[in-house]
């Protein structure tokens, strides 16, 4: 089958396309995929680079993908079986085919493709679980997004949009903040010619926001802290430009600021946990009309382009890759 593999760590050109990679054997409690799309994230970036430790060698990139089970292993398949088109998050999403845990997928809804439903599990998880569980967001409530045109940012603003809250998003263009603008971010800050803790004291009446969600980390983080309100939520949820560094406690006192570091993956540790999520954000995409913004869908082939793009600050919304290209 078509696939991906990493040998090595490193920048884009470690990814390496290939034709002849095995289809994966289908073990117990397990559904063989057929994956229609894929989608790409941040986190492939990480693994790809080493700044998070890949299990073996070679190792497949991708956390997720929709497509339609040709395959089953038997065992706890969640009333999964061949012909169903499923979503699913787990391991090695970029091939034609994946070995999926059933406990790892949901059915797709009739009305949904598969290009959107690659396209917005992954990434509208992570915004929904952000505004429910890490801090939860009320009406009212004055939020900074960082990086907010990516695909977690858009997701974020029109999630806050529907809850009502003040939303001041934060991204390097013209055309950027114009998107977000136009996804439900109430205030923009072009970060390349303003200064974002002056406006966004401007804006909040020199209190600060009640909550940060900061996935640019490194280059972020102390603005974040200064820009949270006392008795705000810091919550850092990823490394867009680097890790950053370590926090003393003591510099959150000032402001009894709580602060957090999320991972998506550890909301959905159990399937009930899983299964409640996704079928949370499916409602949330019908209720609220949600519209996920493909960037551009690659060809498997263009991985590295697509990487590039991604981490070259060129993408908005999603990138999601075709396996049969
Ligand atoms: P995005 O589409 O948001 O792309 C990253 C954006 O970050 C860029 O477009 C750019 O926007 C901004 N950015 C700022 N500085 C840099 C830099 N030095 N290098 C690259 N980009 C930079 O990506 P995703 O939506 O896929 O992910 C956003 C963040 O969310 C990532 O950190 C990711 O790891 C994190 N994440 C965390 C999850 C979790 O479970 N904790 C789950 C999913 C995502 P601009 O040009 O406007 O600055």
């Amino acid at each position: 089958m078509k696939g991906v593999i990493i040998e090595k760590n490193g920048g884009p050109e470690v990814l390496q396309y290939k034709t002849d990679v095995p289809v994966p054997e289908v073990k117990q409690n397990h559904i063989l995929v057929k994956n229609d799309y894929i989608g790409i994230n941040f986190i492939d970036t990480y693994f790809r680079s080493g700044l998070y430790p890949v299990p073996h060698w070679p190792y497949t990139l991708g956390r997720e993908a929709a497509g339609t089970v040709v395959a089953s292993g038997g065992g706890e398949t969640h009333g999964m079986k061949e012909g169903d088109r499923v979503l699913w998050m787990a391991e090695a999403a970029y091939a034609e085919y994946t070995a999926v845990p059933a406990a790892k997928a949901v059915k797709l809804p009739a009305d949904l493709s598969e290009k959107i439903g690659a396209a917005a599990l992954l990434q509208g998880l992570t915004a929904l679980t952000l505004i429910r569980e890490s801090h939860r967001v009320n009406k009212g409530d004055w939020v900074l997004v960082h990086a907010a045109a990516g695909g977690v940012g858009l997701w974020l603003c029109q999630l806050l949009k529907a809850v009502g809250a003040n939303t001041i998003g934060t991204a390097s263009t013209q055309e950027k903040i114009d998107l977000a603008t136009k996804y439900g971010a109430t205030h923009m800050i072009n970060y390349s010619k303003e200064d974002v803790k002056t406006k966004v004291m401007e804006l909040t009446g020199d209190k600060g926001v009640a909550v940060v969600y900061d996935g640019v980390g490194k280059d972020t983080f102390d603005l974040s802290l200064e820009c949270v309100a006392r008795l705000g939520s810091m919550i850092s949820f990823g490394n867009a430009s680097g890790a950053p560094a370590p926090v003393t406690l003591a510099r959150l006192s000032p402001k009894n600021v709580r602060l957090m570091r999320p991972t998506l993956f550890n909301y959905l540790v159990t399937r009930e946990e899983f299964e409640h999520w996704s079928n949370e954000l499916l409602d949330v995409m019908v209720k609220h009309k949600i519209d996920v913004r493909i960037h551009e869908v690659y060809p498997l082939s263009d991985i590295k382009r697509a990487h590039e793009d991604l981490q070259g600050r060129k993408s908005t919304g999603k990138l999601v890759l075709d396996p049969t290209k």
